[in-house]
């Protein structure tokens, strides 16, 4: 058992400490913003259904056994054994302007062509899914619960402040600063908030074929959440939300059947993008792990990184352990 800091009380921390908790690790999180803030926390404005969007490397996400579907397993294991999770099952159909399977389809066990129009002047295909969605406030409550030690707040500077025998760094866009990695960057998203009524709460629907005309519709137990963008932003200025992108959101549900939508408030947040999640052992200070990066898709990865992080945790404590000169290994 070794003694572990996370760094970040986002989908990403709070999952990993669970994950480090449950393999019998002492876990104390430490976090800048919680699931009470009103900002700095993107997990807060995301749709959290499960699809994995702007996020690598590949080989990692999909496959059968890769994160998105170890936490696909894990999301649907909860859908059906505690509701008060806030995580539900959900029909998804996505839009493709492909017949071939999605890179990621590997990870979902019921993935099937709905539907081929082809008579259009383009071909549209329709992918089905069931697809686990978190209800981010309900669920990043109960995570945070399920932990033994309360999550602490406070800014972390530098990783040398940090106590703890190992440390596990979940800061997503933090980590520009803190992991000084200029290649995690801000993209912009922003959702409207619907009223449910007039929607199948049990469907969701997303098209991603136009990049700067993204359209998703995800509803919750009691609001529908409408999107979407993706569009760079600056790490360091705040996600606000424009009436200009809300009315763009509001054109595009019209166009594709939503018309009677009654709007409750509009979201916006930083999704922390990098080419590839990082996930691994820092080279130049081993006692840090690191695990940020997952663009659009925390929720999609959570758990199957939080697996991973664990099994890196738990190969520094069997190396103390058998450490034959009786003194703690440096992790
Ligand atoms: C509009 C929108 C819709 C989305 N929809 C989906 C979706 O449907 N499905 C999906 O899978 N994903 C979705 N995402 C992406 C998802 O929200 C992110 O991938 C995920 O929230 C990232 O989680 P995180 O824990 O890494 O970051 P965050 O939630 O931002 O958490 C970071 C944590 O680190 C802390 N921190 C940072 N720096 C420091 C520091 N120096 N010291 C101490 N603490 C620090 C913060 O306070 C916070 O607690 C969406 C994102 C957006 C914006």
């Amino acid at each position: 058992m070794a003694s572990v800091t996370v760094i970040g009380a986002g989908v990403i921390g709070l999952s990993t400490a669970l994950a480090l908790q449950q393999r019998g690790h002492r876990v104390h999180v430490i976090a800048a913003a919680s699931s009470g803030s009103t900002s700095g926390l993107t997990s807060l404005a995301a749709g959290a259904v499960w699809y994995p969007f702007k996020v690598g490397p590949v080989d990692r996400v999909g496959g059968r056994d890769g994160w998105a579907a170890r936490t696909r397993r894990w999301l649907t294991e909860l859908a059906h054994s505690d509701p008060s999770a806030g995580v539900d099952l959900l029909i998804r159909e996505e839009l493709s302007d492909s017949p071939a399977i999605p890179w990621w389809g590997d990870a979902s066990d019921d993935l099937r062509l709905q539907r081929a129009d082809t008579n259009g002047p383009v071909p549209v295909y329709t992918w089905r899914f069931t697809a686990p969605r978190c209800e981010p406030a309900i669920f990043l409550t109960w995570l945070e619960a399920l932990l033994h030690q309360p999550v602490e707040r406070q800014h972390v500077r530098s990783f040398a402040d940090v106590p703890g025998e190992i440390v596990v760094n979940c800061t997503g866009l933090g980590s520009r600063a803190l992991a000084n990695d200029a290649s995690v960057e801000a993209v912009f998203g922003q959702t409207v908030i619907a009223a449910s009524d007039g929607f199948d709460l049990s469907l969701c629907a997303g098209d991603e074929r136009f990049a700067d005309a993204v359209f998703y519709v995800i509803p919750r137990r009691n609001e529908v959440v409408l999107g979407g963008c993706a569009i760079p932003h600056d790490a360091e200025t705040p996600a606000v939300p424009t009436d200009e992108i809300s009315a763009d959101i509001l054109a595009r549900a019209r166009a594709k059947g939503f018309h009677a939508v009654r709007v409750v408030r509009s979201s916006a947040g930083l999704r922390p993008c990098r080419p590839e999640v990082r996930l691994e052992r820092d080279l130049h200070d081993p006692r840090v792990i690191h695990n940020y990066g997952h663009g659009g898709g925390g929720y999609t990865l959570a758990w199957g990184c939080a697996l991973d992080v664990a099994g890196l945790v738990d190969a520094s404590a069997a190396g103390r352990i058998g450490n034959s000169t009786g003194v703690p290994a440096k992790f």
